[in-house]
């Protein structure tokens, strides 16, 4: 059957983020990709979740070095590494 869903979850919302879709919205976040509403959303989560906080200051940093490494915005590839990296440590926390 086709028709079958896997889970039931509700369409998202950007105000029921989990910390999961956070990371996500955090990347952009620091690349200033986000518009100021979710801004501001992003930044009342990072002040109340300090697992996404530590995410976020891990993120920055390796921007950070980056940029101070060459003057250019991160490659794809670096990026996709740091995501994964932070999927890791995501679930690392969950399993508690
Ligand atoms: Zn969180």
């Amino acid at each position: 059957m086709s028709e079958h869903h896997p889970d039931g979850k509700h369409p998202r919302e950007l105000t029921e983020l989990e910390c999961a879709d956070y990371l996500e919205q955090i990347v952009y976040f620091i690349d200033n990709e986000l518009a100021e509403a979710d801004c501001e959303v992003v930044r009342h989560h990072l002040d109340s979740c300090n697992p996404c906080l530590e995410k976020y200051d891990l993120q920055r940093t390796v921007k950070s070095v980056v940029a101070r490494s060459c003057s250019e915005a991160a490659p794809q590839e670096l990026r996709d590494r740091v995501l994964v990296r932070l999927r890791e440590v995501q679930v690392r926390i969950s399993e508690g």
